[in-house]
This record gives C-alpha cells, sequence and structure tokens, in this order.
C-alpha cells in the first residue's frame, strides 16, 4: 500500500497527493451525498477541490520564492492539513527562509483579496468571517482563504508563523536551536489545540493537531540530525572492523558467522576482494527456508547494492543508505577495495553521542 501518489508535475515540483487526502476527500463527498445525494456529493468534492486549489497556489509561492534564493523544491504533498513543498534545504540565510516562509500567506492574502474584488463588483455580501455552509461559493472560498492565513501565521513550527519564528531565533540563536524552540512551541500548542479538539468533539481539528505535532518533530528531527553530522564524511562514521562472507560460502557458514558476533551484515566478496553483494540478517533467514543450509549465500544475498566512497559527506551518505532500504552498505576506495561498512546503527549512535556533546548541537568536530 502506498501512501503518497504523484498527481502532476509544475516546473520540476512533482504534486503528490497523500493517501489520507484522497480518503478526506472522499469522506467529504460522503457527507455532501448524504445531504443531498449525488450532486451534494459532487457539489461538496469540487468544493474542496477549490479549497486546495488555494492550498496549492499558497504552496506555489512558497516555491517560486525559493527558487529565487536557489533552493528547489522536488515536490509538494497534499494532505488533509494542507501542503507540505519540501524544499531541498534550509537557506543559510534566515532573511532569505523568512521571505520563504512569508510568500505563502502573501499568495493566499492575494487570493482573498481578489475574490473579495469580485463579490464587491457582483454586488454580493462578502460576510466576512462567516463560514456557514449556506453562503456562497466565492464568499464561502473567500473566507476560508482568511481563515487559512490566520492558521497559518500561527508562530507554531511546522506553520508558515513557525518558520518566520524560526528565521528569526535562528539569526540569534542559531538554526538548531531555534529550530528546537520553534518546534517545542509547536508541539506544546499542537497538544492544547488537540486536547481541546477531543473534549470539544471535532475529529478533524484533532486530525489537524495531530499532524501539526509530527511535523514539528520531524523538522526538528531533519535539523539536528543534518546539524550533528555537517563537516562529516563516510570515513569517519564507518565501521571498519567487520568481517566478509566469500562467494562461495553456503548458508550454514553464514549461519555461523551471524551467530558468533555483533555483525548482521556481510559483505559478500570474490576471490580478488571485489564487492559482490551484500547478505543481509533478513536475506539469510529466507534463504535458510527457501535454499536449506547447504545453498549458496549469492542465491540469498542482495546484489548490485550501491557502493559508497569514503570521502562521501554525511548528508549524501545518509540519503543513499536510506534509498538502499538496505541496513548497511559497502564502503570501497577508489580501486573498488572495501574498506568499511556504512551501517544505520553505526549512524544513530554516533547522532546519540553527537547530541550528548556538552554544545548540545552537535557541531563541525569529528566525533570522538
Ligand atoms: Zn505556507
Amino acid at each position: 500500500m502506498k501512501w503518497v501518489y504523484t498527481i502532476g508535475r509544475i516546473g520540476g515540483t512533482e504534486v503528490k497527493v497523500h493517501l489520507t487526502f484522497v480518503l478526506f476527500l472522499l469522506w467529504w463527498a460522503v457527507g455532501g451525498y448524504q445531504d443531498a445525494g449525488t450532486s451534494g456529493a459532487i457539489a461538496a468534492a469540487l468544493w474542496l477541490l477549490a479549497v486546495f486549489g488555494c492550498i496549492l497556489l499558497h504552496e506555489f509561492g512558497h516555491i517560486t520564492m525559493a527558487r529565487r534564493f536557489g533552493v528547489r523544491t522536488p515536490d509538494v504533498i497534499l494532505l488533509p492539513i494542507g501542503g507540505v513543498a519540501r524544499l531541498e534545504r534550509i537557506p543559510e540565510e534566515p532573511r532569505q527562509e523568512l521571505l520563504i516562509a512569508l510568500a505563502g500567506p502573501a499568495v493566499t492574502a492575494a487570493i482573498a483579496l481578489l475574490l473579495y474584488g469580485i463579490i464587491q463588483v457582483t454586488g454580493d455580501d462578502a460576510g466576512l468571517g462567516d463560514l456557514s455552509p449556506s453562503r456562497p461559493f466565492l464568499s464561502l472560498l473567500m473566507n476560508v482563504n482568511v481563515y487559512l492565513l490566520l492558521f497559518n501565521l500561527i508562530p507554531a513550527f511546522p506553520m508558515d508563523g513557525g518558520r518566520v519564528l524560526r528565521a528569526l531565533l535562528a539569526s540569534r540563536m542559531g538554526l538548531v536551536r531555534g529550530t528546537r524552540v520553534a518546534a517545542t512551541l509547536g508541539q506544546v500548542l499542537a497538544a492544547i489545540g488537540g486536547l481541546y479538539a477531543i473534549t470539544a468533539g471535532h475529529p478533524l481539528a484533532v486530525l489537524v493537531a495531530f499532524f501539526v505535532f509530527l511535523g514539528a518533530s520531524a523538522e526538528a528531527e531533519a535539523v539536528q540530525t543534518r546539524a550533528a553530522g555537517s563537516g562529516l564524511q563516510v570515513s569517519q562514521m564507518m565501521v571498519t572492523e567487520f568481517r566478509t562472507l566469500p562467494v562461495y560460502a553456503t548458508i550454514s557458514d553464514a549461519v555461523e558467522l551471524l551467530l558468533s558476533g555483533e555483525q548482521r551484515e556481510f559483505p559478500v566478496v570474490d576471490n580478488n576482494g571485489k564487492i559482490e553483494g551484500m547478505l543481509t540478517r533478513d536475506n539469510l533467514i529466507r534463504g535458510l527456508s527457501t535454499l536449506g543450509p547447504g545453498g549458496p549465500i549469492t542465491g540469498a544475498m542482495t546484489a548490485g547494492v550501491p557502493l559508497v566512497s569514503p570521502t562521501l559527506g554525511f548528508q549524501d551518505a545518509l540519503e543513499r543508505l536510506r534509498s538502499s532500504r538496505l541496513p548497511a552498505l559497502p564502503v570501497v576506495d577508489q580501486g573498488g577495495g572495501l574498506i568499511g561498512l556504512l551501517t544505520s546503527d553505526n549512524i544513530t549512535d554516533l547522532l546519540l553521542v553527537q547530541r550528548a556533546r556538552p554544545d548540545g548541537a552537535g557541531g563541525t568536530r569529528p566525533p570522538v
């Protein structure tokens, strides 16, 4: 089951929807159906799509401003609580982040003003602040944008207001501490809002609070990890004491090796020491049941694994490891010789050590 689906591409940015958004759309349409049958369902779905169209424009406000500062946005994901534009990086200069954070709300404000202008021209009543479903479409859409603007400006991470706050804090106390303060504030507000929504019986608001809470911790985590690993390269964080398996080994040889020590992933090498693949614990267990103890490990291992250079930077190495979906990757020197293993366990340990340092934020010094 996939959680995220790509629905299109606009100027180098993939537009994706989260499964929960699709469910939310269906749930909304079912509500419309219960009120007014098929036409009610269609009207409800179109209404929600119009709202999310406005949210997408808001996100492209951020994306366009980010591009001005040379920051690309690989994708934007629509969630039931709104959109998340995933910037390739956070600009180093807090002033740039400030402008990127403000560009989205500026678009939302422009949409609201434009709709207000149209409503004035047609001579209707704008009904500012009124969200009752009986209001005309344009007036309702304008008011939704007004509330979106106010919601986005709440100074809690990961809302835009939180990013503005983070940019202001970061210029004084640095990115990591600024993010931590803004994220903690976001989580506290989300917890209070979530509890209030539960007692008041607003399931939708509970969902919003839940996503805000997750978003805040994910951002703080990502920034901390990046900071802890900044300036490090693979040679400083790879495992250098490890065992390998020759290509002619059997499954039972590998089982013996697995049980004899702590190592759980084994590089499989040929007679010249060249990497043929990786045998993970999962590979081994599966191989044991399908091939039996006498089977060749080459039939069980993962072949064609990506190789890592010892000079690769921390962030790139982390991404390569994640995208490989393997718990470990072989590190090879320029001649193709195996010199280490990059494992997720070791990276976790490294981050724990870095965070426990007295300066708290990690730093550019290599680990001790
Ligand atoms: Zn925004």
